[in-house]
């Protein structure tokens, strides 16, 4: 049956310089090769965005080796099990892991990069488990509470608040009794964050002062900045922060597609002043604790004081330029791109 399956894919064709162009991509059709034992098919229902996938098309030392030219595209995404002659996944579950950027995964049921494990479409919809209960939620969830270290009454301040990791930082803080004000760019954006996610305010950095908005909205200065971006919005909740504050060291996207060397904070010495701490987070760290991150999440989900937002983009050859999206603050909420009907 499998072997009547055509496997569409965008694999690497050249490393970007700044933003990823079309010619950076080579779109590829494959026969879905037939399987052994031990081995799965998983079609793909729903491809994760992420800021992360232009790291990964770079050259050079990371967390995680570079993809190469020729290959897939790496991709988180969930699927369904199409055909299997493995005890450990059935025909009709469904899956999370990682796929690529190709509309069918064909390999061992327990391969180690991809890394499948069972989904529940009963506890949320498919694409709440690419966002909350996924590796987004998965980062915000213990990059917040194991790095940033937030406590009741604290001021936790979030940029990339409307975000698939913002949202979920946010609602966290708020969860455990912070003041919570983030950072996203526009005003749909702050009044989703505000009215709909519950945070106490949030500062519009594209029509607005972000240290104005700083002294206004965190009068009793930072506790703990959970950093999404970087560069500028960086170096300015530097100079608001309290003494011990935490800065969890998420992301920088503001200078992911830089041509220029990334532009470092200037007022670090605030860290020294206020003896503060500044740490990284890399979410696969935290891959054994997953199912106590995704068990908390999905209760206060299922008790109605949690909000998941995705944002879907239909069509598997739309990938490139939905993939932009991201960098363009177009996506509001995790951004998705949707393959199959599921
Ligand atoms: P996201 O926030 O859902 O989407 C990216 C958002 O970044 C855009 O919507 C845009 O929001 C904002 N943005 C884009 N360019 C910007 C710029 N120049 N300056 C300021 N903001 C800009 O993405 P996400 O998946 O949640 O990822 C957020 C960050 O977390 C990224 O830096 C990502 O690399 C990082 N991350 C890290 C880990 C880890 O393990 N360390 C894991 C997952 C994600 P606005 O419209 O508000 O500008």
């Amino acid at each position: 049956m499998t072997t009547l399956l055509q496997n569409d894919q965008f694999r690497l064709a050249a490393r970007p310089v700044g933003l990823p162009k079309p010619s950076d991509w080579n779109a590829v059709n494959e026969p879905v090769r037939a399987i052994a034992d031990g081995e799965i098919v998983v079609k793909t229902l729903y491809l994760s965005l992420d800021p992360a996938m232009r790291g990964w098309m770079n050259e050079g030392k990371s967390y995680i080796r570079p993809v190469a030219i020729g290959e897939v595209m790496r991709a988180g995404g969930v699927g369904v099990v199409v055909a299997s002659k493995s005890p450990k996944f059935a025909v009709g579950d469904h899956v999370s892991g990682g796929i690529g950027v190709q509309t069918y995964w064909v390999g061992a049921a327990d391969d180690k990069t991809a890394n499948f494990y069972r989904i529940d479409p009963r506890v949320a919809p498919l694409t709440t488990w690419l966002n909350t209960l996924g590796m987004p939620g998965m980062t915000a969830y213990f990059g917040l509470l194991d790095v940033g270290q937030p406590k009741a009454g604290e001021t936790v301040v979030v940029s990339g608040a409307a975000g698939a990791v913002g949202q979920t930082v946010g609602q966290v803080a708020r969860h455990l009794g912070c003041r919570v004000v983030g950072i996203a760019g526009g005003k749909d954006k702050c009044d989703f964050v505000v009215n709909e996610l519950g945070f106490d305010a949030c500062i519009d950095y594209k029509n607005g002062d972000v240290r104005e908005g700083l002294k206004q909205h965190c009068p009793n200065g930072v506790d703990v900045y959970f950093d999404n971006v970087g560069g500028d919005i960086l170096d300015t909740v530097l100079t608001r922060i309290n003494m011990k504050a935490r800065i969890v060291i998420c992301g920088a996207i503001s200078q992911y597609n830089n041509t220029t060397p990334v532009k470092g904070p200037a007022n670090y010495l605030s860290l020294l002043v206020n003896r503060a701490r500044m740490e990284g987070i890399v979410v696969f760290d935290y891959a054994p604790r997953y199912k106590d991150g995704v068990a908390a999440l999905a209760k206060w989900m299922q008790e109605g004081s949690f909000k998941s937002r995705e944002d879907v983009v239909k069509g598997f050859d739309n990938f490139p330029d939905a993939l932009l999206m991201l960098f363009e603050g177009k996506n509001f909420g995790k951004l998705v791109l949707q393959v199959a009907e599921a």
